[in-house]
């Protein structure tokens, strides 16, 4: 376990002023990018726009959790690119309830598809974690779980900002205010990087990323 000295300079590095600009930075992403996406020319092609609304996906994913670990090295890139798939994939689900590579028939389904019921996210997060555990399963693979819970999460709230949260099988939230959505996006990878700290993966981590702790 790491010392408390370790501990406080861990939690500081989550509270540095490049990683604040990162995530004010991210809040303006989200601010400006869906404003793009409601120009004509996008809205008026469907591939289009799903196209730019989940490239949207991605890029927040791929921000958050470049700013969970910040990026020292080269080999960060693949964590981030990871980070950006997981949280664009999970619209492929929209094809797997059509049953058909149809967009009109994924864009038009009768019910919302499950990787978007947001009960799934704690769900397999936890899975994850108590499969790793169980299985002893390499260090270096720690990051997973939260990396998972970021980029879904993000993808939930900001289709949130249209559909509401959908918390099945309580039922479905109204939609959440933009202003939410910016805010809570921009403060998840932090609020991530507390827990990562509490519960010791962030200091698993630290050797891997040079997230610096000094003694
Ligand atoms: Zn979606």
């Amino acid at each position: 376990m790491a010392s408390e000295t370790e501990k406080t300079h861990a939690l500081l590095q989550s509270c540095s002023t490049e990683s604040l600009l990162s995530s004010l930075g991210l809040g303006l992403f989200c601010t400006v990018a869906d404003r793009l996406l409601q120009f004509p020319i996008i809205q008026q092609n469907a591939w289009l726009r799903a196209l730019s609304d989940n490239s949207v996906h991605c890029v927040i994913g791929m921000w958050s959790w470049a700013i969970v670990i910040g990026i020292r090295k080269k080999t960060d890139f693949g964590e981030i690119i990871l980070a950006g798939f997981l949280a664009s994939f999970i619209d492929i689900d929209h094809f797997l309830l059509s049953g058909s590579m149809s967009l009109k028939a994924a864009l038009s389904l009768p019910r919302r598809p499950f990787l978007h019921c947001s009960t799934v996210i704690p769900t397999v997060v936890l899975t994850l974690k108590f499969t790793m555990h169980f299985f002893k399963l390499k260090d270096s693979w720690c990051f997973l779980p939260w990396m998972l819970f970021i980029s879904w999460t993000s993808h939930h709230i900001r289709d949130g900002i249209r559909h509401g949260l959908w918390i099945c099988p309580f039922g479905k939230t109204s939609p959440l205010p933009f202003w939410l959505y910016v805010i809570i996006t921009s403060s998840l990878p932090h609020i991530c990087s507390f827990v990562m700290y509490f519960t010791g993966t962030r200091q698993m981590m630290s050797s891997k990323h040079g997230i610096h702790i000094d003694v």
